[in-house]
């Protein structure tokens, strides 16, 4: 069953073009595949957007959609090249190769481009997690070449007009793409958009103007992150072409399971066993927190499952004051392995036990908990 485009894109059935172009834009860079390498699903997502956009950003197909559906389309002969594509690259080459639609912050003037996006995971424990850190991050990254700053021209070098497009550094061309013909302003494939090439390229960096660079960054991690978010460094990814701003670096970032806990949102789960006997008699037990192991007192009687909560102990959430709870499930453990000592106890305790030790057990039992929750 195909998506309705309007649904895909996220737009109302009324949304004018600039709507349409702006909330594909949006959609297009979160389902960038440089930041969505961890999600299979990514290009068939990318895949579904790109043909609902070929769909509503052409006027005919729009109209004929809006009238007849998909079937509409098909019977006027209205092919997808999108759905054609092999590889998530290829869209990303047709779609945006010569960054028609500016997705990734466009063109200015002469040849001016964005730098990519850079996608880098790191990953903390629960306690990094919880007050927050900082953490340095290795990443490959395009950085301008150190040696001609950018500029592609050995230093020292004379640099001289281009013939191609007279120093313009773009060039008027009729370029197919999966939206029909377009006749546009194409960079300069001579100069690369400069409008100067150098007379001698420089040494360093082949006269690309940048370099394959391995960077690290002290990264600060709010306090409360949860495990999968992502970080958004704007103007750390890959550095622009031609003078263009660089793209961004996207910290993903993955929490540690802590043995001793498990997360629920800002709460903390965890479990502490107490012995049968003690249970029914009253005791303390140590429990481990985050602010290290803490006393806990089990009033006598508490019966297995009985939750203990422990208030401002669990996890910050980012930007609030505060914390989570932290909830202690009480395991009452039965002792196994008795002595033969232990066995006369526990049979002269058997023998003692009469309904009033057992009654309030009953009416609060976990039998009237799951019935209180299915309800
Ligand atoms: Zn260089
Ligand atoms: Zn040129």
């Amino acid at each position: 069953m195909r998506r309705d485009p309007y649904e895909v894109i996220g737009v109302a059935r009324g949304a004018d073009d600039r709507e349409i172009k702006k909330a594909f834009r949006v959609l297009a860079r979160e389902l960038h595949p440089d930041v969505n390498r961890h999600d299979p699903e990514a290009e068939e997502k990318f895949k579904d957007a790109a043909q609902a956009y070929e769909i509503l950003s052409d006027p005919e197909r729009r109209a004929t959609y809006d009238r007849y559906g998909f079937e509409g389309l098909e019977s006027r002969g209205f092919t997808s090249a999108a759905q054609g594509f092999g590889s998530f690259s290829d869209i990303f080459d047709a779609f945006f190769g010569g960054d028609p639609f500016g997705a990734f912050g466009g063109r200015g003037a002469g040849g001016r481009v964005q730098g990519g996006d850079v996608a880098v995971e790191v990953e903390v424990t629960l306690e990094q997690a919880a007050r927050g850190s900082q953490v340095e991050v290795a990443y490959d990254l395009v950085a301008a070449c150190e040696r001609c700053h950018g500029s592609s021209a050995e230093p020292g070098s004379e640099v001289r007009t281009c013939s191609n497009c007279q120093g313009a550094g773009r060039v008027r061309a009729v370029t197919r793409t999966a939206f029909g013909q377009l006749v546009r302003e194409q960079v300069c494939s001579a100069c690369g958009g400069a409008g100067q090439i150098p007379s001698e390229p420089c040494s360093s960096c082949d006269g690309r103007g940048r370099r394959a660079t391995r960077k690290t960054l002290d990264v600060d991690i709010p306090a409360g992150i949860a495990n999968d978010q992502r970080l958004r460094l704007s103007g750390r990814g890959h550095s622009g072409d031609q003078g263009g701003p660089a793209g961004d670096l996207y910290v993903i970032v993955r929490v540690a399971e802590d043995e001793r806990f498990l997360r629920d949102g800002s709460d903390l789960v965890s479990v502490v066993d107490v012995p049968a006997p003690a249970a029914a008699l009253g005791t303390k037990v140590s429990v481990p927190t985050l602010d290290g192991d803490k006393e806990v007192d089990v009033p006598a009687g508490t019966q297995p499952g009985t939750v203990i909560t422990m208030r401002g102990q669990g996890m910050p959430t980012i930007g609030r004051r505060g914390r989570g709870d932290q909830q202690i499930v009480l395991n009452v453990a039965v002792p196994r392995n008795l002595t033969a000592r232990q066995r006369e106890l526990l049979t002269e305790l058997r023998d003692s036990l009469t309904e009033a030790n057992l009654r309030e057990v009953a009416d609060e039992s976990i039998l009237a908990k799951v019935r209180r929750a299915l309800r």
